[in-house]
């Protein structure tokens, strides 16, 4: 079993522009979140510091983007999930044996129900994508 590495990355900012209004809005407190990462010799988990804004303006809160690492809810970072994705449609893998692959070759324990939904959304994405 390989110890799991924690990369850290701080994306916080003392100030954002608020999405709505754009109003520079200060920071008023951190986040913390937990992203399973795609390793190379061993299980790599990414702990990301965001920060967490209060527009005055709006009356909103509202937290630094980080759509570059992770879909919102998501549990795992966007390049695991290009990576499984990758897997199913470019190397025509059936979603157990790219699940399998995920844990062989990467170290990260994606669901194939997981995979399966992150397949939908690219394929979704991809016909979306021509329509234009
Ligand atoms: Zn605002």
């Amino acid at each position: 079993m390989n110890a799991i590495k924690t990369r850290r990355v701080n994306i916080s900012r003392p100030a954002y522009p608020c999405p709505l209004c754009g109003e520079l809005s200060k920071r008023h407190a951190h986040g913390h979140r937990s992203l399973r990462e795609i390793g190379v010799d061993g299980p790599v988990l990414v702990e990301v510091t965001y920060s967490k804004h209060f527009c005055e303006t709006c009356r909103k809160h509202f937290s630094v983007p980080m759509d570059h690492l992770a879909v919102p809810s998501g549990r795992f970072t966007n390049r695991v999930r290009w990576t499984a994705v990758d897997l199913v449609i470019k190397s025509a893998m059936t979603l157990d044996k790219a699940a399998l692959r995920m844990r062989q070759k990467y170290f990260v324990n994606v669901p194939p129900t997981t995979i399966h939904d992150w397949v939908r959304d690219a394929m979704a994405a991809m016909r979306v994508t021509r329509a234009y």
